[in-house]
Parts: C-alpha cells; sequence; structure tokens
C-alpha cells in the first residue's frame, strides 16, 4: 500500500506564510502582535526551544522579547514579571516555558497568566473553554495536530480514532479537539494510556491514531490497522553512533515497519514539531488581533 506522507514542515511553513502576511495586515492598522517568552533556569532543550521561538517570531515580523531568569528566581519574583507582563501593552502573548525548578508551582504560574495573553492554552479557562467547545486558544501541539489532519485532507468525522497518551498537554487535549463539532472534529474517540488493558487490540480499532507516549518505536506493525492515518507527537532522542552528532530523533511509532500498512503518517522529525510552534505564532497573532475587537 501507497503511504502518504504528511509533511509537517511543509504544512507548517504555509501556516508561516499566511501568518506573516496577517501581521503585515495588523501592523497597518497600528498593532505589532508581542509574545513574551519567560525561561528560567539553564537546561539546554528548554534554551533551544525558546531561541525557535524568538526567531520565529521576529521572522514574522512581530515583536519578541525573550526574559531569562536564573535557576535560583523565587515563585514570587516570577509571578511579579508576569503581573507586569499581564499589564504591558507591548505584549499580546506570554509563555513561561516548562518545565519550571522544582521549587516553583506550575499550576500559580499557569493561573497568574491573564487568559486573554495565554497562547499556550493552558490556563484553567482556555482549557475549560476548549473542552466546552468555544475556545478562545487551543493548545499549540493539539491545534497542530488537527491543522495537519485538515490540510491533508483527511476526514475525522465518524471516524473511528484513538489516542494514545493522556497527558494535560498532548492527549487529553487532541481528544478533546476530535470529539468536537464541526471540521477536524465528529470523531468516535478513545484515549488509551498506561492502565488500558490489550492496547493493540484497541489501536488496531484506530483508523486514525494519534500517539503521545515518548518511548522510542512503542507502536509496532501488529498495533495498526492496515489503511490507518497516523499521527505521531513523539519525539524521542535516541543513540546513533554512526552520526556526526552521535544521536537522533525518532517518534512513538515504528515508522519503518509500519509505512507500508498504513495510509498516511507523519514523519520524525518534520511531522507534529514544526506545527506547534506555528500554531503558537497564530495564538499570539489572535491574541493580538482581539485587542482592536
Ligand atoms: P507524558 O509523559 O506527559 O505522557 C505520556 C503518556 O503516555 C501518559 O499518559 C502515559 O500513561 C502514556 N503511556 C506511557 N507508557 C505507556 C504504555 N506502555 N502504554 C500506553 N500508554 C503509555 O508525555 P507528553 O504527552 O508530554 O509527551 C509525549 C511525547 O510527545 C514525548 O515524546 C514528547 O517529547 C512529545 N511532545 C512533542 C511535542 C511536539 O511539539 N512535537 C510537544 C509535546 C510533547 P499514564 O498517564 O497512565 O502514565
Amino acid at each position: 500500500m501507497a503511504c502518504m506522507l504528511i509533511d509537517g514542515k511543509k504544512i507548517a511553513g504555509e501556516i508561516q506564510e499566511e501568518l506573516a502576511q496577517e501581521v503585515a495586515a495588523l501592523k497597518e492598522k497600528g498593532v505589532t502582535p508581542g509574545l513574551a517568552v519567560i525561561l528560567v533556569g539553564e537546561d539546554p532543550a528548554s534554551q533551544m526551544y525558546v531561541q525557535m521561538k524568538g526567531r520565529t517570531c521576529k521572522k514574522l515580523g512581530m515583536h519578541s522579547e525573550t526574559i531569562i531568569l536564573p535557576d535560583a528566581t523565587t515563585e514570587q519574583e516570577l509571578l511579579q514579571r508576569i503581573d507586569g507582563l499581564n499589564a504591558d501593552p507591548r505584549i499580546h502573548g506570554i509563555l513561561v516555558q516548562l518545565p519550571l525548578p522544582s521549587h516553583i508551582r506550575e499550576d500559580r504560574v499557569i493561573e497568574a497568566i491573564h487568559p486573554d495573553k495565554d497562547v499556550d492554552a493552558f490556563h484553567p479557562y482556555n482549557v475549560g473553554r476548549m473542552f466546552a467547545g468555544s475556545p478562545s486558544f487551543l493548545p499549540a501541539t493539539p491545534a497542530g495536530i488537527q491543522q495537519l489532519l485538515l490540510r491533508s485532507g483527511v476526514e475525522t468525522a465518524g471516524k473511528r480514532a484513538v489516542v494514545v497518551g493522556r497527558s494535560n498537554i498532548v492527549g487529553k487535549p487532541v481528544a478533546a479537539l476530535l470529539m468536537q463539532k464541526g471540521p477536524g472534529g465528529d470523531a468516535t474517540v478513545t484515549l488509551a494510556h498506561s492502565r488500558t488493558r490489550d492496547l493493540g487490540q484497541v489501536t488496531r480499532e484506530a483508523e486514525i491514531l494519534i500517539v503521545a507516549v515518548g518511548k522510542a518505536n512503542f507502536i509496532s506493525r501488529d498495533m495498526v490497522r492496515p489503511g490507518a492515518v497516523i499521527i505521531d507527537a513523539g519525539t524521542n532522542k535516541v543513540d546513533d553512533p554512526g552520526s556526526e552528532k552521535g544521536y537522533r530523533w525518532v517518534g512513538d511509532v515504528d515508522f519503518e515497519a509500519v509505512k507500508d500498512v498504513c495510509a498516511a503518517i507523519t514523519p520524525v522529525p518534520g511531522g507534529v514539531g514544526p506545527m506547534t510552534i506555528a500554531m503558537l505564532m497564530s495564538n499570539t497573532l489572535r491574541a493580538a488581533e482581539n485587542t482592536l475587537a
């Protein structure tokens, strides 16, 4: 069976081009979308994500502020910085890079961001609106997954969709989006996790299989229904002594083993990853547009 590659890099590039035009139009009305990203500590992966977000903002013509705070920053100090950004009219989106050092309570920080500037959509107000079907912002990775399906012409209505993984940032919200009424939704959704009995039997029912587990090559060929559409959010670093860096990135799905059984699949890297940042930029633009409404 010929399997279609769902090219997230290309689709994210198209979304960024659309966004750049919308940013230019908004600037003509006197508003430059602004995103502030706060990083606490020196985690190298987080530093890289923060840099990428700043660079993409600038590429799209948006205003970008990166605030780097030492690991020893107190929760109170961080909350004060957020308060300042909540009141800053140049800033439309605020994002605190997770994870935070263990002495800072993540929920306090997320709830301190004004819901109108919560472009990660992790604030309970925005989570609630998404589940109720009237979202302000959608969380970036789940929204990116939904866009991959929509823009690849994958019909979700009436389909059996199985999501493996129930994190608050990927699994649960993806399931919520697929079950909403309307385009990119209307699926019959099953959410599986580490306590699911006979996972293979569940995943083999999936016409659309979405995986966010964090284990390299976790989904094997025998767990996939022939003709399924597979979205692989997994991003796992594995040793690769033959490569220049000594490692490479792989997904949660055994790509080589399933690629001739499924109808379509996202690669890793180049699938879900680039969509996450594109959707974050889209949320920042919407937040800025909302100030005119
Ligand atoms: P979490 O670790 O928060 O959640 C993993 C989920 O997988 C849990 O719900 C867990 O179940 C489930 N799980 C673990 N083992 C099994 C098993 N044996 N069988 C079934 N389910 C299992 O991960 P995230 O959702 O944060 O991330 C998942 C992956 O997606 C990671 O590789 C991460 O790097 C990647 N990711 C990629 C992003 C992108 O932009 N491309 C953004 C965010 C994440 P339980 O709840 O029962 O423990």
